[in-house]
């Protein structure tokens, strides 16, 4: 029994939700529209519902011997049991504890959800980590002058010892990237300032999961000469006056049956266009006003956000290989060498993508504040990879399946009795019954093909960056003078 557990039936202090109190937390009058239509309470769209429930019975999960430890942990400060989303890892085992969180949430959501409960708080995390950098700064307007360095890290306190959840969202609309008009345009920026906190206007364009969790994250994606109104950074929560969350289209299928769609039945995190409508941001939820150098930190400040993106995506590619292991077992292609290369592809991503964060958290180093962070040039070299290979790696993985991944009948087909009999004589596989060959293509279909799979390979390719600006990073931030210097000395180089 783990000590968070036996502490829990023993009484001991907790700050932990459980899953009604996290869905009841989301009905707070948020502002929202599906397809159009103003919606009254997020529960009443079917797809946000189920993938909220999902969320929610990780919450539930916190109170269970088998998953309290990857999910929960002591609060260092209050000695309280709370959630592992906000801790803060101090030690290399602390990390490897955190990153046992992001492989249960991942693995609940096979991977789908990008923005799970515990991705938001790593942002908050990460500007903590970095929060010596925002000591003393200055805001530019001398009406309101917020404490940064104070805000960050009470901030995580209160986000931890109150379970909340955050989409986080930098990026702005999307509009003619060569005028640098267009895109000041589509900033967020302070309209009003007043002692109390300030006003913005502008819009964030896609903010995953926002209808579905508590708070958003918003910062710019600045430039040089990003003015001083929209050097920003700040949290408010999603029903906050003057928010307008107007959702893309729902891809999931929560009204079918969990044999036909195994995955796309449990609904899904939706991306939703974020409306700042003359939002208040008060004075202790800013964590910059004003300050360039403080804007261009959000490329540190995402590190663990960035390598929760790259576990995430590990864990889906240990999902990869389960498929296609258990495709050539019940195909009866495990002998043929063609495919055997195929599934050690498949294999050789898995592997790759471990290497890399095994490698980020051995050669992490705390930070000025005594975060450790992991190394970033493995998780970006990690993370281009994954991207890199993905398209290929679900094609490798859907061509083992051959035709089986359409040809799928569903359960009232099997059911029939007209036809049920020639389904059963004429589709089974190697020591399965037709449909329990079907029941593994439907999974691998949900994964790789349906509607809600086409947009999990649209946000792996750009949510965390799309690979030209990883490749950019990687020529920026990784140190090759070591490597010159080792071709100087083997080469006799005089220069
Ligand atoms: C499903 C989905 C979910 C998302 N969720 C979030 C979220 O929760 N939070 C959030 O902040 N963002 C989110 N994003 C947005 C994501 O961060 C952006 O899509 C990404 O940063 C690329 O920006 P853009 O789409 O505006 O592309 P654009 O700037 O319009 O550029 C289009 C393409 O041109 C190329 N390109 C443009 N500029 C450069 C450059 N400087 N260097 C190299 N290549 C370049 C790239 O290939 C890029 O994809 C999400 C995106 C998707 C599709």
């Amino acid at each position: 029994m783990d000590g968070t557990f036996a502490s829990l039936k023993g009484g001991a202090a907790h700050a932990l939700k459980t899953g009604d109190e996290f869905i009841s937390s989301l009905d707070d009058g948020r502002q929202l529209w599906v397809k159009g239509r103003k919606i009254d309470h997020v529960m009443d769209v079917p797809a946000l519902a189920a993938g909220i429930k999902l969320m929610a019975s990780m919450f539930d999960d916190q109170f269970t011997e088998e998953h309290s430890y990857a999910t929960t942990c002591l609060d260092p400060k209050t000695g309280k049991i709370v959630g592992r989303s906000w801790q803060e890892p101090k030690t290399v085992d602390e990390m490897i504890g955190r990153r046992k969180m992001i492989e249960f949430t991942s693995r609940r959501t096979a991977g789908t959800f990008g923005r799970p409960i515990d991705l938001g708080p790593t942002i908050a995390i990460g500007i903590a980590a970095n929060a010596h950098e925002f000591k003393g700064v200055k805001s530019s307007f001398d009406e309101c002058q917020p404490d940064f360095f104070e805000n960050v890290q009470e901030y995580v306190e209160y986000g931890r010892l109150n379970s909340i959840t955050c989409a986080e969202s930098l990026t702005g609309p999307q509009n003619d990237r060569s005028s640098p008009m267009a895109q000041a345009a589509s900033l967020l920026k302070v309209k009003k300032v007043t002692k109390e906190g300030v006003y913005i206007s502008g819009a964030k364009s896609v903010g995953s999961i926002a209808a579905q969790t508590n708070e958003i994250f918003f910062t710019n994606l600045g430039y040089p000469g990003t003015p001083p109104e929209a050097c920003i950074w700040g949290s408010v929560p999603i029903n906050s006056d003057g928010i307008k969350l107007v959702s893309r289209e729902m891809l999931s299928q929560p009204e079918e049956d969990p044999f036909d769609h195994p995955l796309t039945h449990k609904g899904e995190e939706a991306d939703q266009l974020v409306i700042f409508d003359n939002v208040f941001v008060p004075k202790n939820r800013i964590f910059n006003l004003g300050d360039q150098n403080v804007l261009a930190l959000s490329g540190k400040a995402t590190l663990w956000a960035h390598w929760h993106v790259l576990t995430r995506i590990k864990v889906k590619s240990e999902i990869f290989v389960g498929c296609a292991q258990l495709i050539t077992e019940i195909l009866g292609t495990d002998q043929i060498p063609a495919v055997r290369a195929m599934l050690g592809d498949i294999v050789e991503y898995n592997r790759v993508l471990e290497a890399c964060i095994v490698a980020a958290e051995a050669n992490a180093k705390p930070t000025a504040m005594g975060t450790m962070a992991p190394d970033v040039s493995m998780i970006t070299a990690g993370r281009l990879h994954s991207i890199r290979h993905y398209p290929q790696i679900v094609h490798t993985l859907q061509e083992m399946c051959g035709q089986g991944l359409v040809m799928r009948f569903g359960k009232d087909s099997f059911n029939n009795p007209d036809i049920k009999h020639h389904l059963e004589e004429l589709l089974p596989g190697k020591g399965v019954s037709g449909m329990q060959k079907e029941q593994l293509m439907n999974f691998i279909w949900d994964l790789t093909c349906s509607s809600l799979a086409g947009r999990v390979a649209l946000f792996e390719n750009v949510n965390a960056s799309p690979a030209p600006r990883l490749r950019e990073r990687l020529f920026n931030e990784f140190d090759r003078t070591p490597m010159t210097g080792l071709v100087r000395e083997l080469a006799a180089l005089d220069f």
